[in-house]
Order: C-alpha cells, then structure tokens, then sequence
C-alpha cells in the first residue's frame, strides 16, 4: 500500500527514522483540508511508542481536517544544508504515515502533555509545569498512530558514512 522510494540509495534504515522523529524540533502535518485543499500546518510534537502527540485549541482548520479524514502524514526535517557549488542541499528527513484522532481521554491527553512538556521546557519550574498541565480541559490533543515512517538523506551524506 505505502510506495517504495525511487532513490534507494537515499533510504535510511527504519530505526535511523524514528532517531529523526526523536531529535526533531518541529515537523509539518499534512491533513485533507477544506474543500479538496491539502493543509500542511507546522506543529511541535512529542513521540512515544509509535505515536506522536500534537497539542492544538479547541477549534480550527486543523482540527476539522483531522475529523474529516483521518489519513495524515508528518514530516520532520533534522537537518539542511544549502551546497551550492554542486547545486544541491545535504539534508535529512523522515515522514510518518497513519491515522489521527483528538484524545477523548483525559489520562491520554495529560500524558501528551507531560510528554510536550518533557520534550520543549524540561527545566522549567515544577509549579508553572503542573498548572500548565491542569489546563488539560482547555486544549485538544491531537494522535497520531504511526503505520510507516521512512527516513530519507541526502546520497552524499549516506555515502561518507554520515548517516545509514
Ligand atoms: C514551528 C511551529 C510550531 C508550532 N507548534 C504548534 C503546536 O504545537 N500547536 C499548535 O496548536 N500550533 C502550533 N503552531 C501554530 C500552527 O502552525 C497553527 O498556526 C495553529 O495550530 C493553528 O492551526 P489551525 O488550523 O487551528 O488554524 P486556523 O486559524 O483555523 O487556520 C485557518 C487558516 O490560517 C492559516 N494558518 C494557520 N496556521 C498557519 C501558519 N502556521 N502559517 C501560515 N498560515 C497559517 C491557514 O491559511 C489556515 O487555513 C506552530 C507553528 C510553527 C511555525
């Protein structure tokens, strides 16, 4: 069902993908948006056990999408460089594949943002933490269930031993 990439030389191995969407700072979620529009939304997200957590407001194009249609796929890009003398760009990236569903449960939705909040203000004060979190009532969470990732890098990169 999910296509093979073209560039097989490219390909990372699949345990090199999930390392990307750990690392990954931010990633683009690609939903079925209005009116036969896709809608590619920049979004932080955390990862754990094949899922990858979006926190989101209670209303919006991204929300309505993801009801709509749950097939989505996430794109994360760790790394980027411009070389142009040999008219290229050394990048890596992975994309995710699988459904999406807002989180109805509010232990699943803490453990997104317990998650979140590991992930982008580990150091911050345990109080400001906690009522961060007990805001859980006032946002959606959205879930992402992982059914294919790949990884893809730049051939050079994977050719000087860089990245496999
Ligand atoms: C790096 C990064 C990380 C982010 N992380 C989060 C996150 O974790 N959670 C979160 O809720 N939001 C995050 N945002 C903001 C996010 O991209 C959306 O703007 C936000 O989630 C609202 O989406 P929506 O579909 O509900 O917006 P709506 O206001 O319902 O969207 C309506 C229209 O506004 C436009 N629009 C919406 N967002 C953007 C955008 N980012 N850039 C340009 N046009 C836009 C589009 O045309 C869209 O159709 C992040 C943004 C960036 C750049």
């Amino acid at each position: 069902m999910f296509r093979k990439m073209r560039r097989v030389k490219c390909e990372l191995k699949t345990e090199t993908a999930e390392k990307i969407l750990r690392e990954g700072i931010y990633g683009v979620l690609a939903l079925a948006g209005d009116d036969g529009y896709s809608y590619a939304v920049p979004l932080n997200y955390a990862l754990d056990d094949g899922k990858i957590y979006f926190h989101s407001a209670k209303t919006g194009h991204k929300l309505d999408a993801a009801a709509r249609n749950e097939k989505v796929s996430f794109c994360v890009v760790t790394q980027h460089e411009v070389v142009a003398e040999e008219f290229t760009s050394y990048f890596v990236s992975a994309i995710a594949f699988g459904r999406i569903r807002i989180a109805s449960d509010t232990a699943e939705k803490i453990h997104a943002l317990e998650l979140l909040a590991d992930k982008y203000s580990p150091n911050v004060d345990k109080n400001l933490r906690e009522k961060e979190i007990a805001r859980v009532n006032a946002v959606e969470i959205m879930i992402l269930e992982i059914e294919h990732l790949t990884g893809k890098a730049a051939r050079e990169l994977i050719r000087d031993g860089k990245i496999s």
